[in-house]
């Protein structure tokens, strides 16, 4: 059937924001150009868990066409989209010329080093496979290279690590991987070498999860620092050269591993972009999700910036996914030439696990803390990974890990 007379919707990006269009305009009569430089989706909120040994890549990825593979009026185009002309309305793929009806842009973001160049290239990232695996590799090198460290000094530099950025990445992290000295490390290496290993984390601001209620900031504190993590607030970090780290006041850290969760800058496409730009760099957009004076072109999920009630939304999955399926609503509308409906996010709740069996949550307006959340947290992110097979090898994966203190996936993999 010649379907070319249809109107044509690029999307670019398969994240949760471009997913979840992509799937809403399934039963309509358009067709879907999706493009993302990856072939899978990603479900980053799990990303630490990859970091941290915890689960393998494949575990929290799937790929596009397996998703849409039922899915007829969507073609998936894998490659990196370098440039979009606004004007003459198409974009450009592998050097070729993509024309559009309508556009979706959800490129998500990238991580934002702020200039510190020696950072970017001695510090770790956990902002996609590529560097999840890189941080892990690194991770599990340091305790091996710690165990033939004769020098004591060398040796607790090396098993220094520092992680900055005290958000709920940071705090993950942080937690997840005091966790994996002192309970599965410790089967591994001798004692006496663990207990000179420290996870410290820096927080430039006076709190940790600073969006969150003051009880569950008070409350994620005293969690980690009931795991040994070395909390320090209102300290930046002013540089690093691959061995040591300098605070704003001017003391040392002796350390090789930084892992950065401080910041995310757009995508280089989007920061080509000459339209409005506010909030780091992340494109102004109406309440429609349009984006000013073009009203065929929809940005939406971490691109996006929109204020509600005079506050910016998060860059958070949630956000993302209630935009993805506006931006459908809004495309169907525009096309039986109707008004568009505004967005309003309606928030789930706040959520972040501080390691096994510690968690803390506020859902319908109630705090929790400590194992309740942890249980909250488990459900809602197995619920929410793509795929039934992956939902069971994690609920496995993690079964096995609350029962033997063991992750499984403690391999240093060719990168
Ligand atoms: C480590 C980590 C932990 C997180 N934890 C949580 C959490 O617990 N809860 C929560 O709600 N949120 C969490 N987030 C945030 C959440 O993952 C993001 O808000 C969400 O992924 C945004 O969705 P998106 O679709 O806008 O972008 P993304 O999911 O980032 O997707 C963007 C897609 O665009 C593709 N892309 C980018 N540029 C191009 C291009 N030029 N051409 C083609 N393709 C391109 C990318 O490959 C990617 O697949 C976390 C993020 C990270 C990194």
């Amino acid at each position: 059937m010649n379907t070319n007379h249809l109107p044509h919707i690029v999307i670019i990006g398969a994240g949760f924001a471009g997913l979840e269009t992509a799937r809403r305009l399934a039963n309509t009569p358009v067709r879907i150009s999706l493009i993302d430089k990856n072939n899978h989706h990603l479900f980053q909120p799990l990303l630490y868990q990859v970091a941290i040994a915890g689960l393998l890549p494949s575990q929290i990825a799937q790929p596009v066409r397996t998703i849409f593979r039922k899915q007829k009026n969507l073609t998936f185009q894998m490659g990196e989209v370098s440039a979009i002309n606004l004007k003459e309305r198409y974009v450009k793929l592998n050097g070729s010329v993509i024309a559009y009806d309508y556009l979706v842009v959800a490129a998500g973001g990238r991580t934002n080093f702020f200039g510190f160049d020696a950072l970017e290239k001695a510090g770790f990232q956990i902002k996609d496979l590529e560097t999840a695996v890189k941080t892990r590799n690194h991770l599990l090198s340091m305790f091996e290279r710690a165990s033939h460290e004769g020098d004591a000094e060398k040796r607790k530099a090396i098993l220094t690590f520092v992680i900055v950025g005290g958000g709920p990445t940071g705090v993950e992290t942080a937690g997840a991987l005091a966790e994996l000295i002192s309970h599965v490390m410790v089967k591994d290496y001798p004692r006496s070498m663990l207990k000179e290993a420290r996870v410290v984390l820096l927080e430039a601001t006076s709190s940790l999860l600073g969006s969150y209620p003051a009880e569950l900031r008070k409350s994620t504190l005293k969690l980690l620092q009931g795991k040994n993590v070395q909390v320090q607030l209102s300290t930046r970090m002013e540089s690093f050269n691959g061995q040591r780290i300098t605070l704003g006041d001017g003391s040392q850290i002796e350390t090789q591993t930084v892992i950065w969760t401080a910041g995310i800058k757009p995508t280089e496409v989007v920061e080509e972009l000459d339209v409005e730009k506010a909030g780091g760099g992340r494109i102004r957009i109406l309440p429609t999700l349009q984006l000013p004076g073009h009203p065929e072109t929809f940005v939406i999920g971490d691109t996006a910036f929109l204020e509600e009630n005079g506050q910016a939304l998060p860059m958070i999955a949630t956000v993302a996914i209630q935009q993805g399926v506006t931006a459908a609503k809004n495309i169907h509308l525009s096309m039986d030439n109707l008004p568009l409906e505004t967005f309003h996010y309606k928030d789930p709740g706040l959520l972040a696990t501080i390691g096994r069996n510690a968690a803390v949550a506020r859902i319908f307006g109630i705090s929790f803390s400590g194992f309740t959340a942890w249980v909250i947290w488990v459900f809602l992110h197995i619920y929410r990974i793509i795929g039934f097979r992956n939902r069971m090898i994690i609920m496995f994966n993690w079964a096995w890990d609350y029962l033997f203190y063991d992750n499984q996936v403690r391999l240093i993999t060719k990168e």
